[in-house]
């Protein structure tokens, strides 16, 4: 499951921004994950649980999953709109592979508790 060695790198990643003494109160993280980005978000939420539940420090800490929608700008007209059923047409029907958005796995923002 690649999910878990998402997670494990998320916390790797918070580990090298923050102290240990901050990472004690983290309470949550707020995930944004596109559409087209491989991440199964229930996938993703007992990898999470999985991982917190063996490293007990973080047992506390909460997943707060937001899926984006894959979007487009077309090079012809500019026009941006979502892609439906993987159709990648503007609106104005033009083809485009131009993706702006649904690739993305960013941890959004991380909650602490006060000090
Ligand atoms: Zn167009």
């Amino acid at each position: 499951m690649h999910e878990i060695s998402l997670v494990r790198n998320i916390f790797r990643t918070l580990e090298q921004e923050f102290d240990p003494g901050e990472l004690a109160r983290l309470e949550g993280i707020d995930l944004k994950v596109g559409k087209l980005s491989n991440v199964e978000p229930l996938l993703m939420q007992s990898a999470f649980e999985a991982v917190v539940e063996d490293d007990g420090r973080y047992r506390h800490v909460s997943l707060n999953i937001t899926v984006l929608p894959v979007k487009i700008k077309c090079e012809e007209c500019g026009d941006i709109c979502e892609v439906h059923n993987y159709v990648f047409k503007c609106s104005n029907g033009h083809p485009t592979r131009n993706l702006i958005q649904g690739t993305e796995l960013l941890i959004e923002r991380v909650h602490f508790a006060d000090p």
